[in-house]
């Protein structure tokens, strides 16, 4: 097998067909129709291994895990995932690695409806770069710069657990009854896709909370040119972090990375509005804090003190 049987038996017969697209995997480029009142929005994410995923691990989890992420990215501008091209680096040609790692990638792409549309095969160390192209009505992205003081800041689901099966990996102990649903949390993150409509109606701003809930919050406030106070009995601690870290759980909540939920803020007299639209389609969010006029960062405890918060969350440099 070469570069090119290889794309052949493990993208381009399996790539998931879509009236829009044109032509896909096997010319020089792809070519797809993006319908006249809508936006394209394009995202690129990679994933180097023993960076941010083990070589270990299955293949179809380090397939599923680049898919997530990517879609995670498009579910925070409020935007539907359309298609993704694969620049995929591999240290050797391996069928059996292949033959997961595409059912992985196939699995994950199929829950959206994504079409592999094209990518590149090269020689190196293990990496997958994904670009995901999205569509949103025009004029309707959802942005990290819309916040405004007096926003109500939400949370689309608990956090920590991905932090804590990092954690995990580094030698803490876990019950075994409890290692699956852990690293599920770590290689196959639930992306919140299912918000966009009602982001696009209610929010103000959105950000995906890949590299920690403060690093990622303190993003959107920089873009927003605001500050945030954080109720701290309001974050939604995942009872996974709860239990193997009591007190530090919050730390892993504030500070870990992974998780793929969206912060995202909406203007005080939409909150009803956006519970009742969450209740309509079963979901649920949760209500953590509101956005200052003031810039930085804090916590509000339950007796009401204040104290400055310093955004902490993953940095590669
Ligand atoms: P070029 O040399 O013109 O860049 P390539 O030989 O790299 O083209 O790729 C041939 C075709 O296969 C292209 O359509 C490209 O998009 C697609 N392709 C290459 N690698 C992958 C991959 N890992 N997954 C999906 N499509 C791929
Ligand atoms: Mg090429």
């Amino acid at each position: 097998m070469n570069e090119f049987s290889l794309i052949d038996v493990f993208f381009k017969s399996k790539a998931l067909s879509r009236n829009d697209v044109v032509f896909g995997i096997g010319d020089d480029a792809a070519c797809v129709t993006v319908p006249p009142d809508k936006q394209l929005v394009i995202s690129t994410d990679s994933l180097v291994a023993e960076v941010h995923f083990l070589s270990s691990w299955d293949p179809y989890d380090i397939a599923y895990k680049a898919v997530m992420v990517n879609v995670s990215d498009i579910a925070a501008m409020a935007a539907e995932p359309c298609w993704v091209s694969l620049a995929l680096t591999l240290p050797e040609l391996n069928n059996l690695w292949l033959t997961r790692f595409s059912q992985g990638l196939d699995d994950a792409l199929q829950q959206f409806g994504i079409a592999l549309i094209g990518g590149d095969t090269t020689r190196g160390p293990l990496t997958i770069t994904l670009t995901i192209h999205g569509l949103v009505p025009a004029g309707k992205a959802l942005r990290r710069s819309g916040a405004k003081p007096g926003d109500k800041i939400y949370v689309s689901g608990e956090l920590g657990a991905a932090a804590l099966a990092v954690s995990y990996l580094h030698g803490l102990v876990i019950d075994e009854a409890d290692q699956p649903e852990l690293m599920n949390k770590l290689q196959r993150p639930r992306t919140r896709v299912d918000l966009a409509s009602i982001l696009q109606t209610y929010a103000s701003a959105a950000i995906d909370i890949s590299d920690g809930l403060s690093a990622d919050l303190n993003h959107l406030c920089v873009a927003s040119q605001v500050g945030a106070s954080l109720f701290m009995s309001a974050i939604p601690v995942h009872s996974l972090a709860k239990k193997y870290q009591q007190t530090k759980a919050i730390d892993f909540a504030l500070t870990g990375g992974d998780d793929y939920e969206l912060c995202f803020t909406l203007p005080a007299e939409k909150e009803a509005q956006l519970i009742a639209s969450l209740n309509e389609i079963g979901l649920s969010c949760y209500a953590i804090g509101v956005v200052e006029a003031e810039k930085g960062l804090a916590v509000v405890n339950d007796d009401g003190k204040r104290s400055p918060l310093e955004p902490r969350g993953y940095s590669h440099f």
